[in-house]
């Protein structure tokens, strides 16, 4: 069966990782048609529109989705983009390689991040100069759903030790909501589980990685540990991650669109080929998945790198040898 991918490589680095990303999986030879569309801080400057209707038709019709990063228009393009394919779930796995010099080489962490709401429910305002609010939405249906897909996720793919991260000594009505509903959920299973303070937790993963598997997380908090963890494992070129819907998925890398080294052709495209990879696991094709995996793991080994690793080669260089080791 054909699956549609819509490919939006958006701005910055993400106009020359996804093209990497796209090269591998055309490598495998899938049975996959591309379709690309456009979105964030470029289409804005031409038509108005971060989000243009026709890539929100794209993600919405595709089998699943690639994005690559968005600029300044961020929230306007990737929220949105999340609500589109229905995703409640945003699984970032950071682990370390062998070959790479990390701060904790031990490090398997998978973030299973609610995706929906949060600090970035987007109600926010302004009272009156100077005086600004934010509606913190926490509901027991989104925290349930996200640590049923924790559990899950944990289960399915051998991870022992569950940690759910939360701030509920102080956010007391909200993550109370959060903390409650995910432990309903451990105890039905009869689930092993942890419950760590967030601030803390964050300590803890950086000294005693080794000793953390899933962390089950409200929405920003997601955010900020696993860009803790990249640090760990040796940075954010290294990070994909999945938006996982009922139905639909979309796959991007952790990091941004990196202007700082945007046209300069040395993004790691390490984030966006695993990214690649999770794509391929949710439309079944483990094994090409599991080769995309072997291949990066051999190229992180043995080089070349991108200049975020010590190396001096391009995104092209690396993505060459990645389709090589395949
Ligand atoms: P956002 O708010 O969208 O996360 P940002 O600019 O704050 O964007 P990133 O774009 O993720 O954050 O970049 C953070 C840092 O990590 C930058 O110094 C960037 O160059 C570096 N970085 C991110 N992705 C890569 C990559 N693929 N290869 C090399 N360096 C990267």
């Amino acid at each position: 069966m054909t699956h549609q991918i819509a490919v939006i490589p958006g701005d910055g680095i993400g106009q020359e990782v996804t093209p990497a990303a796209v090269d591998v999986l055309a490598a495998l030879d899938p049975d996959f048609e591309f379709v690309e569309g456009e979105a964030g801080d470029a289409v804005k400057a031409e038509t108005g529109e971060a989000l243009p209707q026709a890539t929100r038709d794209l993600a919405a019709d595709a089998d699943a989705t690639l994005f690559g990063a968005a600029g300044e228009t961020a929230a306007d393009v990737i929220l949105p983009l999340r609500e589109v394919v229905g995703s409640f779930a945003n699984v970032r796995p950071a682990r370390s390689y062998p070959g790479l010099d990390a701060v904790q080489p031990d490090t398997d962490l998978v973030f299973i991040r609610e995706n929906t709401e949060g600090v970035y429910s987007g109600i926010e305002s302004e009272i009156t100069d100077g005086v600004t609010t934010l509606t913190r939405v926490i509901t027991e249906d989104a925290s349930r759903d996200i640590a049923e897909f924790g559990f899950d996720y944990a289960a399915e793919n051998g991870y022992d030790d569950v940690t759910i991260a939360h701030k509920a000594n102080v956010m007391r009505t909200t993550d109370g909501e959060f903390l409650a509903a995910a432990e309903a959920v451990g105890d039905a299973r009869d689930a092993d589980y942890d419950t760590a303070l967030m601030d803390a937790l964050a300590m803890h993963l950086v000294m005693r990685p080794e000793e953390y598997g899933v962390v089950i997380c409200p929405n920003l908090a997601g955010d900020m540990l696993s860009d803790l963890a990249a640090g760990l494992v040796g940075g954010l070129g290294l990070l994909p991650s999945a938006n996982v819907g009922r139905e639909n998925a979309l796959f991007e890398p952790v990091h941004g669109s990196a202007p700082d080294i945007a046209g300069e052709g040395v993004a790691n495209p390490t984030a966006m080929i695993l990214s690649a990879a999770m794509l391929l696991d949710h439309l079944g094709h483990s094994d090409e998945a599991a080769r995309v995996r072997a291949a990066v793991e051999d190229v992180l080994d043995a080089g070349p790198r991108t200049p975020d690793l010590g190396g001096d080669a391009t995104t092209e260089d690396v993505t060459e040898a990645v389709v090589d080791a395949l």
